[in-house]
């Protein structure tokens, strides 16, 4: 990460955002099954807000944890739902733990995420298996950092622990859900993977080539 990171954050949300748009129809139905059919349209206007709120930020010359923590604060403030407090309270943590520094090094990028899905882990209270993002983030973080400490170029650390995401939110749809608005109906849900842990694995695919490039 040798270039201004702060730009970086910025990319990351605008993938993201893109990423999101495109995925709304396909949230909404898979959350229709054993929810309440919302999660596209939470996670567009979380994302839509964190990417007016970043880059006002960045414009500002804020550094790139700010610009992490003033997205994370606009998409719990518009998102709604439970996924929009996670996402915006992970996106603060995120942002206190990078910090303003210019051009943190891979160790830094990955104990951001880490952050990420600390926080997220904490407040929601999931564990790996109840059929939530935490599904996917947690191969994810574990991915990243393995990589990262073993000296694979972040790119490609980041790359790997993407395509395990995205493994591990498809292997969801042979969960039943223990957390979250999903529970009451786990029979409903058998078969259909966890919307979340979908969003999820697809906005880290997204921001790959703005976070790890
Ligand atoms: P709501 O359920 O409030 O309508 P969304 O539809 O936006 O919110 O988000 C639903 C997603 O939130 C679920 O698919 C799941 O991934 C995630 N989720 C729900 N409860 C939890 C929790 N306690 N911890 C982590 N993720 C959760
Ligand atoms: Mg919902
Ligand atoms: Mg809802």
């Amino acid at each position: 990460a040798s270039r201004n990171y702060a730009r970086s954050c910025l990319e990351a949300l605008a993938a993201a955002q893109h990423t999101l748009h495109r995925l709304e129809p396909t949230l909404a139905s898979l959350d229709s099954i054993a929810g309440d059919g919302d999660h596209g349209r939470g996670m567009v206007r979380g994302v839509d807000a964190a990417v007016t709120a970043a880059r006002e930020a960045a414009d500002a010359g804020a550094g790139a944890g700010s610009v992490l923590t003033a997205g994370g604060d606009a998409w719990a403030d518009k998102a709604g739902g439970t996924s929009g407090v996670l996402w915006g309270a992970g996106l603060r943590a995120w942002g206190q733990r990078l910090g303003d520094e210019e051009s943190p090094d891979d160790g830094a990028v990955a104990a951001g995420v880490a952050s990420f899905a600390d926080r997220i882990s904490a407040l929601g209270g999931a564990q790996p298996g109840d059929k939530t993002l935490v599904d996917a983030l947690v191969p994810f973080v574990a991915e990243l950092t393995a990589g990262v400490d073993r000296g694979v170029p972040l790119p490609q650390a980041w790359e790997t622990a993407a395509a395990a995401a995205e493994a591990a939110a498809s292997a969801t749809a042979e969960l039943r859900p223990l957390k979250g608005r999903a529970r009451p109906l786990a029979e409903k849900s058998l078969g259909t993977p966890d919307p979340g842990a979908i969003s999820l694995a697809a906005v880290f695919s997204a921001m790959g080539p703005a976070f790890a490039p």
